[in-house]
């Protein structure tokens, strides 16, 4: 770029080639002086990008964990500001992948204004409540690596293997 611009300008002032010659050495020098100023700004940022990517991206792995029954004892629906107490086994383990680089996405069907409050209350370790924002997702389900869930059935690949176990279905806590 410098070179063309260098040149059409000289040519176009009627500049000897001496002196056009001197310009264009010149310029040369300046945008090598630049590029090599530019390199490891160039190399920083570049850097940036793939820790950021590496950390917060796509690839970081995100729990959703089920709040009734598994962040908070559940025996049956009450109310909406009526609340089991906090499960400790699961908080720690919340705090442990939290430490690991995970994301945890709280979800319930209760509101996210209804249980707030009692995530932060019980230093329950969580990111964002019935919504993964970093994989916007078009229907109600939030986007996570794995569902923590009481109500939770893993599909085995084999349906009608599973069928029994979905008839007979009970949470750990033996609720159906
Ligand atoms: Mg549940």
């Amino acid at each position: 770029m410098g070179f063309k611009w260098v040149e059409g300008k000289g040519l176009r002032e009627g500049r000897r080639p001496k002196e056009l010659w001197k310009s264009v050495e010149k310029t040369k020098a300046q945008e090598e002086d630049r590029a090599a100023k530019l390199l490891p700004q160039f190399v920083i940022v570049f850097f940036m990008e793939v820790t950021v990517t590496d950390n917060k991206g796509d690839k970081q792995p995100t729990i959703a964990v089920d709040f009734d029954g598994v962040i908070a004892d559940y025996d049956g629906w009450e109310s909406a500001s009526a609340f089991g107490p906090p499960r400790g086994d699961v908080i720690e383990v919340l705090k442990v992948l939290r430490s690991e680089g995970w994301k945890i996405v709280v979800y319930s069907c209760r509101a996210s204004e209804e249980i707030g409050p009692y995530l932060r209350e019980n230093s329950v370790p969580f990111d964002e409540i019935n919504q993964n924002s970093s994989s916007p997702a078009r229907g109600a389900k939030p986007v996570a690596t794995v569902y923590w869930d009481d109500r939770a059935f893993c599909y085995s690949g084999n349906a009608q293997k599973d069928l029994e176990k979905l008839r007979n279905f009970r949470t750990w806590s033996g609720r159906r």
